[in-house]
């Protein structure tokens, strides 16, 4: 198999959607302002968009699996209405020591482990070394380093907050540090073409 696709790898809560703690009925549901022209741009320069995203309400009991399909479906439509789409939209429904199994597990998938990057890998020919992942949290610029990607840190959700109080104790940088999901879409467009002028 060759890895041949690039992808920008998105987190969810505080990247896509307005942070709002657990999100559990569709109706709380807010897009952060410029995200569909985000996805939009990324789709037009031939990215796929994937987004990573630990739902551990799941197996804490908070709301059901259903309601992660409920939930997006809606972010596909409201995507739609602005001629944008995610290739895929993965999650995490499991914590390793809170709720019942199957839910409960010390699982692959969720971040900062791999396993969601692994499934891109093989239902996407994504290669993580040509990737980016977009995230407010600091363990989402870990996570996408561990993977190989290049890292953005958005200010929007936690992310203000992480980089103002936590920076100092996180091992490793961002690449970037954007205002939001459109600042951090506009950085990885220009800096592909950077890429491409110049074989790394
Ligand atoms: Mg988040
Ligand atoms: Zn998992």
């Amino acid at each position: 198999m060759t890895l041949a696709n690039r992808a920008v790898f998105l987190d969810r809560d505080g990247t896509i959607n307005e942070e709002c703690g657990y999100l559990n009925h569709p109706d709380r549901l807010r897009l952060i302002e410029g995200a569909p022209e985000a996805v939009a741009l990324l789709n037009r320069h031939g990215f796929k968009t994937i987004v990573v995203s630990n739902q551990s309400g799941v197996a804490r009991g908070y709301f059901p699996e259903k309601l992660l399909g409920a939930l997006h479906d809606k972010i596909q439509a409201l995507l739609k209405a602005h001629g944008a789409a995610l290739d895929a939209i993965y999650y995490c429904p499991h914590h390793s020591s809170v709720g019942e199994p199957p839910y409960r597990q010390d699982c692959e998938c969720r971040k900062p482990k791999l396993g969601m990057i692994h499934r891109a890998e093989i239902e996407f020919a994504v290669d993580a070394r040509r990737s980016y992942m977009v995230g407010d949290k600091l363990s989402d610029v870990e996570f996408g380093k561990r993977a190989g990607c290049k890292t953005i840190l958005v200010l929007t959700g936690y992310g203000k907050g992480e980089w103002e109080y936590n920076r100092e104790k996180c091992p490793v940088k961002p690449d970037y540090v954007a205002a939001d999901v459109l600042g951090a879409a506009r950085w990885i467009v220009n800096d592909l073409k950077n890429r491409e002028q110049s074989p790394r």
